[in-house]
């Protein structure tokens, strides 16, 4: 077993217990923030964002930017600490970024982000917690 890693919850259950309400409402249960709520959106420190679940290292402030769309937005992400999954949810074509430890929803990734990625990685500022460098 890798150490390094808290261990996870083996059930909902349990999931309720560790989250708040809103963490497991978006974590667990696909939701989404009302836009530009959350604590994160227009945060310019250095540091690293964590998985809120499961403290994963997910996004690097340096490629945190302004895309004005009242979530935190990233550029870019180490592919293999996220998963990405095909959501048809409310009548739209969209790509669910989770974490790939925990499986928590994150957020959405868009193709129509900066250089030089192109990526919008969308996601709720409730599924991230903040490390200050
Ligand atoms: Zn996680």
């Amino acid at each position: 077993m890798d150490s390094s890693r808290p261990d996870l919850p083996d059930d909902e259950a349990e999931w309720r217990e560790r989250l708040s309400e809103e963490e497991y409402r978006v974590l667990r249960e696909q939701g989404t923030e009302p836009r530009f709520s959350g604590e994160h959106v227009d945060r310019t420190d250095d540091g690293t964002y964590v998985c809120a679940g499961c403290g994963t290292e997910l996004f690097d402030s340096e490629t945190k930017y302004e895309s004005g769309c009242g979530w935190p937005s990233f550029y870019d992400v180490d592919d293999d600490r996220i998963e990405k999954r095909t959501d048809t949810s409310l009548g739209m074509q969209r790509t669910e970024v989770v974490c790939a430890n925990c499986g928590g929803h994150l957020g959405h990734v868009f193709e129509d982000g900066p250089e030089p990625t192109g990526k919008r990685y969308c996601i709720n500022s409730v599924a991230l917690d903040f490390e200050e460098e």
